[in-house]
């Protein structure tokens, strides 16, 4: 086998996408969690009308299929590395792909996790244009005020009637500045709950927009790099502009490299990596060395 993928997203699946037409053997495992799997739509994805991201992997492993690319609906425990390249879930091959993405750690508030992907969702970019100029809530995450006040701030584009709620955290004089010439109201109550999109306000004070908007914490989905001896900082996987990790022959695309990724960004970064790996095993197959 050319390439082993682990991860079968959008990046997975596009740099298996962009490999397996490069005429290289490659091989993908997936377990089933991309991270928004939790939403109705993927939005903001050129070409692709808001489908499901269910439906969008389906579509990306039929064109796979097209091209022999073998996907294994399986989890990996386990990578090891020797000198003739790598050993991924019983399968040997000569270059790694880790596609591994990122999960998301909600504000440890009531009812937060049961609306996410629906009422509740962090992303205004992926999910702002379909509650546009609706009344919305930005949750903040407590401890955070500044974080909370930057996604308020980006959030107000979408509307003029937006309410930060810090559950708990104080903020600035500056910071009220800047959100007042945004329109955006304060309210610095600890939050009660969150039941689909109501936000129950300690007092009694119940508000109720469109959407929630939360801010999150995210998290590498795997250990597998740091078990390949990859260097990892600040929770992303460093490489260079092909996706080539420290260690060679492994490389990492999409969220897990970068976690501020779309969806479209995760699958064309994936793509851009693809071509470096084959040109590498190019020089490999012409005798040259990682
Ligand atoms: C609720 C929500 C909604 C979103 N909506 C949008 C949107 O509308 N538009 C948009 O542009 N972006 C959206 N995003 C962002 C989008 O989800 C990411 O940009 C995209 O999923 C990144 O893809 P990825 O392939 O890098 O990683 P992921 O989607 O995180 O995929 C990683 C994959 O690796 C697999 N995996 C991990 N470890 C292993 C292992 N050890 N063995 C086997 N498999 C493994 C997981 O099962 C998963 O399938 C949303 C995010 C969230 C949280």
């Amino acid at each position: 086998m050319d390439v082993a993928v682990i991860g079968g997203s959008l990046a997975g699946l596009q740099a298996a996408l962009t490999l397996g037409r490069a005429r290289r053997q490659v091989v993908v495992f997936d377990d089933g969690r991309a991270r928004n799997r939790a939403a109705e739509h993927v939005h903001n994805y050129l070409g692709a009308e808001d489908p499901a991201p269910g439906e969008l992997l389906a579509v990306g492993r039929r064109q796979l299929a097209t091209y022999g690319v073998e996907v294994r609906d399986e989890r990996v425990e386990d990578a090891t590395a020797d000198d003739d390249g790598f050993e991924i879930g019983g399968v040997r091959a000569r270059a790694v792909v880790l596609a591994t993405g990122l999960w998301d750690e909600l504000p440890d508030v009531p009812g937060v996790a049961d609306g996410w992907g629906r009422s509740v969702v962090a992303c205004p970019h992926c999910h702002g244009w379909e509650v546009r100029d609706q009344p919305l809530v930005q949750l903040g995450m407590r401890g955070q005020p500044d974080r909370s006040v930057t996604r308020a701030l980006l959030l107000s584009r979408w509307s003029d009637d937006v309410v930060l709620c810090t559950d708990g955290d104080e903020i600035t004089e500056a910071q009220l500045d800047r959100l007042h010439r945004a329109k955006v109201t304060v309210r610095t109550e600890r939050i009660q709950e969150v039941r689909g999109a109501r936000v129950h306000l300690a007092g009694g004070d119940v508000l109720t927009p469109g959407r929630v908007f939360v801010v999150v914490r995210q998290h590498q989905q795997s250990e597998l790099a740091e078990t390949l001896g990859c260097q990892v900082e600040d929770g992303a996987v460093v490489t260079d502009d092909g996706g080539r990790t420290t260690v060679p022959g492994v490389y990492a695309v999409g969220t897990t490299t970068s976690p501020a990724l779309l969806a479209i960004g995760a699958a064309g970064h994936a793509s851009t990596a693809a071509v470096a790996v084959h040109n590498d095993l190019l020089e490999l197959d012409l005798g040259g060395r990682w």
